[in-house]
């Protein structure tokens, strides 16, 4: 999981990314509306957390959000505020922001809010996948093949939960390392060959296909 966090408060926005963090979501830091425009232009995000009163402006957050969705991103958002103002929520999520957080609040409660609004969006269907004997518990990221548990590490668990959010569709070895390492990847994109090798090793040649050419998919 990735997400773009967009807040100028550096105490709140480290605190947020520490956390997201240890639960093992890449995050990408953001202080101003336009340097997370270009961060969510250029990358795949599976949820926005967008701070709205920013050094850009009062609104910049809001303003942020109206112009990705017009360019016909759908990524879910939820946005943080100091400001309580009944007309600051419906302006939020008539926008199209799917959820609201009033500042202070506990990093629990964002981690909550975040993860149902993850679910809603069906990046995470259920708590559980299943299929063909593999079984993933997403909350607790934990996997299964057979009835028995398969130890894997972060970043192998990572590319597998990307590939069972959507079996058959075919990711490239960029986007997955984009996914999994975040903006900070300067490594090889055969990296994630290795990874996926692993996998392989460990669940069977057939939980992960490769698509000569184009990268590689979970069956369907
Ligand atoms: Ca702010």
């Amino acid at each position: 999981m990735r997400i773009l966090l967009l807040e100028d408060e550096q105490d709140i926005r480290e605190s947020i990314a520490a956390r997201f963090r240890q639960l093992g979501f890449v995050v990408d830091e953001a202080e101003r509306a336009s340097e997370a425009e270009g961060l969510a232009l250029a990358f795949t995000f599976d949820a926005f957390v967008f701070d709205v009163r920013l050094p850009d402006g009062a609104d910049a957050g809001f303003l942020l959000l109206e112009r990705l969705r017009h360019l016909g991103n759908t990524t879910p958002v939820l946005f943080l505020t100091a400001r309580d103002a009944l007309e600051d929520r419906i302006k939020g999520l008539a926008l199209g922001g799917d959820d609201y957080l009033v500042k202070p609040f506990a990093l629990a409660e964002l981690q909550a809010r975040l993860q149902a609004l993850l679910r809603r969006a069906r990046i995470v269907p259920q708590n559980v996948f299943e299929k063909d004997g593999l079984r993933l518990e997403w909350n607790y990221k934990r996997v299964t093949y057979q009835g028995s548990e398969v130890k894997l590490t972060a970043k192998e668990y990572a590319i597998l939960e990307l590939l069972c959010q959507h079996p058959g569709k075919i990711y490239s070895r960029s986007e997955i390392a984009d996914r999994v390492w975040g903006a900070d990847f300067s490594a090889e994109t055969n990296v994630v060959d290795v990874y996926v090798k692993n996998l392989r090793r460990k669940l069977g040649a057939w939980a992960v296909e490769t698509v000569h050419g184009s990268g590689y998919r979970f069956p369907l």
